[in-house]
């Protein structure tokens, strides 16, 4: 059995949920955890958790997307939302949020105030954050070592594994989605390899970044299974084990049971 840790199923590419679900059962994937980016959508991704009894959600506001809701809204108000949006029994974690110096669609100073924001809420209420981290390692690593009581996922783990081992210092977990599956993404693979079984998540981030041998495909629930046959090819371990691994891991760190 596999759960999807990360995916974004209130996108308009899921409009067919029933069918998106009755193809992940297919593919033993019975598990999913919603993620929000923008706190326009929080209801409906609370209304997606509401519909699937093995369907969770976060609440954050992604870091690409933190100076657009801040030309009406300060802080407060957003941390108010949120605080808010976590009284909802599904929701069962903060983000996702972090830093993304890739694109400049928000600043840096407002994607850190936001990232520590998130952080703050995660540590309060006792949840996981959900980080998303690009071209931005030593401060995302600054940032989160400021509060070492945190905890959480650095979600499509996209990085070496020299970084892998400062994240499990901190005690968090790596979330490998199907990039691990790309012929050039050697560095990554060798991270997994090295990640123990007890800190390693499988998702997919859909609709977007589909597996190999999808790619150019839409990306959904479903094909998280490619990613744990990765990884069993990887670890040279058994497909189910990585299975059995990967959903205790993912019921510990959220809380919660999925099924
Ligand atoms: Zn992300
Ligand atoms: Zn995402």
């Amino acid at each position: 059995m596999f759960i999807d840790t990360h995916c974004h199923l209130n996108y308009p590419e899921f409009s067919d949920l029933d069918g998106v679900l009755q193809r992940a059962a297919d593919h033993n994937v019975k598990g999913f955890v919603t993620i929000n980016c923008r706190l326009d959508d929080i209801p409906a991704v609370q209304a997606i958790a509401n519909h699937h009894p093995s369907i969770f959600a976060s609440v954050g506001i992604h870091p690409n997307d933190v100076s657009n809701h801040l030309k009406e809204l300060s802080f407060h108000d957003i941390a108010s939302t949120l605080k808010k949006a976590l009284n909802h029994p599904k929701v069962v974690g903060l983000g996702e949020t972090g830093l993304d110096y890739y694109y400049e669609n928000s600043t840096k100073d407002d994607q850190q105030k936001s990232f520590e924001m998130h952080i703050d809420l995660a540590v309060c209420h006792d949840l996981p954050v959900i980080i998303h981290t690009r071209s931005a390692q030593e401060d995302t690593l600054a940032i989160l070592s400021n509060f070492p009581t945190v905890k959480g996922i650095f979600h499509c783990f996209s990085e070496n594994k020299d970084f892998l081992k400062k994240v499990l210092d901190m005690g968090l977990y790596a979330s490998f989605s199907g990039i691990v599956t790309f012929s050039k993404s050697a560095d990554i693979q060798e991270a997994a390899i090295y990640c123990p079984m007890d800190r390693l998540l499988i998702e997919t981030d859909s609709p977007y970044l589909t597996p190999a041998p999808y790619r150019g495909k839409k990306n959904e629930p479903a094909f998280v299974y490619h990613v744990a046959q990765k990884i069993a090819e990887l670890k040279t371990m058994p497909l189910d084990e990585v299975g059995q691994h990967t959903t205790h891991n993912a019921q510990k760190i959220f809380n919660v049971s999925f099924f």
